[in-house]
């Protein structure tokens, strides 16, 4: 007896929007049968310290769990664990330089992951998960192939042949770039999508944050998961946390405290690393010159006040040496503390899109600043429908499928860069004393409506 031949996909890239991708085609294998391989350029599961915090809005979260099985589902609460009631408020609070609140969207709490996709109508969210550990749940029954870059291909009417680094090809019906901003399947596919420059800068660290400064950042800015702060001079802060205590960590510092996991990100018009009155030279593979960088920037441009404080004393956390502990840093390859420039990619700035054989997903499609903590999100909503579109693929409608996919994939990801690179414009926005009043007028009534919108929402529910 001849055997059923199935139709390969393979994925490039093993981040999460390929890891979802994948368990999303072989959770729906009842339906629709694929043989799926998928590719990872990094050489095992600890080549690269795989990040901290990610913002993941429920949309994200509920097409994360339509893309994993139950078995992955279950451990879920290890990347994202559940709120801790009264102590934690999943959303994001925007103020002045001072701590003076001007925007809280009436955001939805929620008691766990599993209550966001069973009410998927009545939740609005955003947390904060944990990348690492969400790229570790969903490796689980993943057979990755490790250590192979794609470094390009060749689509024929047949199918599509992807070649690697070391030399090895492979065939397949559909090939999916999840490969990340720089992907290698987007510049070929589209060489026209160029990487986008914003016009700022960042630099993110992760530290952990004691107990008593954390109270004292909550007393003045206000409890919420995201933290930001808007400066008078083009300057903006991030600060992403979640008030559960690393316990595991507690021997490396003060064991009569407690610590909190937090990345703080600082925001700056581009045009300040060329600051002549800087009297040191910053080294982006110098970790201490890059911090000096950042807070001598903080102390330039912010007043002398509770909240300038406690920026410049998180910033003191941020480590200023590359870790050299195995045990604890198990990574090869370590993500340094250095200026990176806010890039993204709209996928409609081109009208060169035409749907083939190779298609794209996250951000090798869409990347967006990180301001609106979108990225992930949008990542697993492409997955998600991605694999809904191929429930129906046939040999002969193969490209309409991935059509169907693209069509949604590019309206909805072209909104979010866009927003995102709006909000990252107008914070770049230098405001002069009247500007300043102006700009906290608005965000204040804007809040005001959102909230009274969302009180009448509720109260005719
Ligand atoms: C190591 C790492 C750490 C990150 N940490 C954070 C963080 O702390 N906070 C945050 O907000 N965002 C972080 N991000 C970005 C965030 O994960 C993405 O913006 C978002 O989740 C979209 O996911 P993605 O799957 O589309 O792309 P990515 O998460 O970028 O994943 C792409 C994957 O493709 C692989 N890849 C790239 N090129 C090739 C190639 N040629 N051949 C084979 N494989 C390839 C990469 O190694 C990576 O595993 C991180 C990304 C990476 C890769």
């Amino acid at each position: 007896m001849q055997q059923e031949k199935f139709p390969t996909v393979i994925i490039i890239g093993a981040g999460p929007g390929g890891l979802a991708l994948y368990h999303a085609l072989i959770k729906n294998k009842d339906r629709k049968k694929f043989n799926v391989k998928i590719f990872e350029r990094e050489s095992g599961p600890k080549d690269r310290w795989q990040g901290y915090h990610i913002g993941l809005a429920s949309r994200g979260i509920r097409s994360l769990m339509n893309c994993i099985p139950s078995s992955i589902a279950l451990n879920i609460p290890k990347a994202i664990p559940n709120p801790i009631p009264d102590v934690e408020y999943h959303g994001i609070s925007v103020t002045d330089h001072t701590g003076n609140l001007l925007l809280k969207p009436p955001l939805k709490q929620f008691k766990d992951v599993y209550e966001i996709v069973e009410n998927p109508d009545h939740f609005v969210s955003l947390t904060v998960a944990y990348r690492d550990r969400l790229r570790d749940v969903l490796l689980d029954d993943v057979p990755v192939q490790w250590d192979k870059k794609c470094i390009g291909y060749e689509e024929t009417e047949g199918g599509v042949l992807v070649n690697f680094e070391d030399g090895s090809q492979e065939f397949c019906d559909i090939l999916v770039g999840a490969d990340g901003v720089n992907s290698p399947v987007r510049k070929q596919k589209i060489p026209e999508l160029q990487i986008n420059e914003v016009g700022a800068t960042f630099v993110n660290a992760n530290v952990a944050v004691p107990k008593h400064l954390m109270e004292r950042l909550i007393k003045v800015h206000g409890n919420s998961l995201v933290q930001k702060t808007l400066g008078l001079n083009g300057d903006s802060t991030l600060i992403a946390s979640r008030l559960i205590p690393i316990e595991q960590e507690q021997d490396k510092y003060n064991s009569d405290e407690i610590y909190y996991r937090t990345t703080i990100a600082f925001f700056y018009p581009s045009e300040l690393d060329n600051d002549e009155t800087e009297n040191f030279k910053v080294n982006d593979n110098d970790p201490a010159s890059v911090i000096k960088h950042v807070k001598h920037i903080i102390q330039k441009l912010r007043p002398e006040c509770e909240m300038t404080d406690i920026l410049l004393e998180l910033w003191d956390l941020a480590p200023k040496t590359t870790p050299n502990d195995p045990v604890k840093y198990p990574f090869k390859t370590y993500n340094p503390i250095q200026r990176r420039k806010v890039k993204d990619i709209n996928p409609l700035s081109v009208n060169s899109w035409t749907s083939s054989r190779v298609t794209l997903i996250g951000d090798a499609a869409h990347a967006m600043s990180p301001l609106l903590g979108l990225g992930t999100t949008n990542a697993v909503q492409d997955a998600n429908i991605l694999s809904q579109a191929l429930l129906n693929y046939t040999p002969e409608n193969s490209i309409s499928c991935i059509k169907e996919y693209e069509n949604e994939m590019l309206k909805r990801a072209s909104a979010d860069v866009l927003n995102s690179r709006d909000v990252t414009l107008k914070q770049l926005t230098k405001v002069g004393y009247f500007g300043f009043i102006i700009r906290n007028s608005i965000l204040k009534i804007t809040n005001i409506i959102m909230n009274i919108r969302d009180l009448l929402a509720n109260f005719m529910k």
